[in-house]
């Protein structure tokens, strides 16, 4: 029977054919939580089929971590839950089931030895995502899944409040058992991800938290910001406040771009700011805190130390031991005060200026990057629609949601993968038990 997954079987192929798609689990999507489904399904002894748009199964997990595929965290559950900006109690049964060391296990398992860098990241020994995909790709053949690419689903079909199967954009209709729907969000939509999932849910009944960009770049007014453009700044605070209230603060590293700033710790604030502006809010406004350890009056002690040690100097290169040299650069120019001025010149309250600018740098966001180019995106299948043990749909017996189609999101550090292989793992077991009999309600 397995053999005729790959062409699909139609509702008007006969009983035989009918009898088998009772029995097998359709998988729509093949990024990292349907490769995770679709192969959990099939060694937990289900036919599988699997049906990708793409040509290619696993496009953004090739692109993911810059290449290097940052598959989880090291921390414990707790951690890894209060890391998601939202769905993180709805995620702690399947995270628990299929933690982060049962996934290293897995990986290992796969022959994709892990380590574990700075912050506790994960990432495969070889800095190679592409050894993660086609370790999943191998998981879902050697136990039978038939992938077929270039299939992209259009509809899924409901009879009597169960699913029935699925609908290609070809027309063609393929029968299922159960049906897991893991196709991702908003984001990046070269790699597939064109929200197609949170239509194919509201057609069935579904509620769709809207989705927003999360973990987004952010564009800035200011001019000098652009012109720091490549430059990297590691252990820096900045707090993000609208309409007199702060909206999120960060402590690590950020990255000024053409278009303004992006980096760790500016795409953990991002949600909060595009939340925040979708919502029609006022302006937002970054603080930098350039030198969060030192108190202001640490600060103006070391600044008099080094003015005071070479009192000859230009205050043009006042800065040049304290900060990078384009943003010291940026600094004098914004100080108000002659670039070719002796330091011993420099008056107390200009120094005490030049303090107070570099614990508190503004900035002001105009808006967001698009949706296309947030790393996640956060809203869609609401999580009070859907069994969190299973990932089963509460509305339609015999339908899952896996990965980052449901309403979750968490900031940058392997999160959001293990979130999509949680979610994955325990919508495949559930949907193959399903079909095998052992959990027909
Ligand atoms: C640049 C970038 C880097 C990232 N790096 C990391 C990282 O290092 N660590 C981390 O934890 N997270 C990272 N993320 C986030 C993480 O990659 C995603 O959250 C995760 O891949 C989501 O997995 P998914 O299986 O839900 O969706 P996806 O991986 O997006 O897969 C969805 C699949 O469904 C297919 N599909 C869509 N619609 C249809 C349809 N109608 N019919 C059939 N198939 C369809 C798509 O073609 C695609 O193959 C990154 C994201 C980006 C964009």
């Amino acid at each position: 029977m397995r053999g005729r997954l790959d062409g699909g079987w139609r509702l008007d192929d006969g009983d035989e054919a009918r009898a088998a798609m009772r029995e097998t689990v359709v998988v729509v999507g093949g990024g990292a939580a349907g490769l995770m489904a679709a192969g959990r399904a099939a060694e937990m002894g289900a036919p599988v089929l699997l049906l990708e748009k793409l040509d290619r199964v696993g496009r953004k997990l090739q692109i993911s971590g810059k290449g290097r595929c940052n598959v989880t965290h090291s921390g414990g559950v707790p951690e890894l839950i209060a890391n998601f900006a939202s769905g993180g109690r709805f995620l702690y049964s399947s995270v628990s089931a299929f933690d982060n060391q049962a996934l290293v296990q897995f990986l290992a398992d796969l022959g994709v030895a892990t380590k574990v860098e700075r912050g506790g990241r994960v990432f495969p020994a070889s800095d190679d995502a592409g050894r993660v995909v086609q370790a999943l790709l191998g998981y879902c053949r050697r136990n039978g899944v038939a992938v077929r690419c270039r299939a992209p689903v259009g509809g899924l079909l409901v009879e009597a409040g169960r699913i029935a199967g699925a609908s290609l954009l070809s027309g063609e209709r393929v029968p299922a058992g159960a049906l897991v729907v893991t196709t991702g969000g908003l984001s990046y939509p070269g790699t597939g991800s064109t929200g197609d999932g949170y239509r194919l849910a509201e057609a069935v009944g579904h509620t769709v938290v809207p989705p927003v960009p999360s973990l987004v770049p952010l564009v800035v007014e200011e001019g000098w910001a652009r012109d720091l453009q490549g430059l990297t700044l590691r252990n820096v605070r900045v707090r993000s406040q609208a309409d007199g209230r702060v909206l999120g603060e960060e402590f690590g590293e950020m990255l000024f771009t053409h278009f303004g700033v992006s980096g760790p710790i500016i795409l953990t604030l991002s949600r909060e700011i595009a939340r925040h502006l979708a919502a029609g809010g006022g302006p937002v406004r970054l603080r930098l805190d350039l030198k969060p350890a030192l108190s202001p009056a640490q600060l103006d002690e070391r600044l008099q130390r080094d003015f005071a040690r070479s009192s000859r100097r230009r205050f043009r290169h006042a800065l040049d031991e304290l900060l990078p040299r384009s943003l010291a650069q940026v600094i004098v120019a914004r100080s108000g005060i002659d670039a070719e001025l002796p330091l011993h010149q420099v008056t107390r309250p200009a120094r005490l200026g030049i303090g107070e600018t570099i614990k508190d740098l503004g900035l002001t966001v105009t808006r967001t990057m698009p949706a296309a180019l947030a790393i996640v995106t956060a809203g869609g299948v609401t999580t009070s629609e859907i069994d969190p043990r299973t990932m089963e749909s509460k509305l339609i017996k015999g339908l899952y949601f896996a990965g980052e189609v449901v309403d979750y999101d968490a900031r940058t550090g392997g999160y959001n993968l293990q979130a999509a292989f949680s979610t994955g793992r325990s919508a495949g077991e559930a949907a193959a038990a399903r079909v095998r009999g052992a959990d027909k309600g």
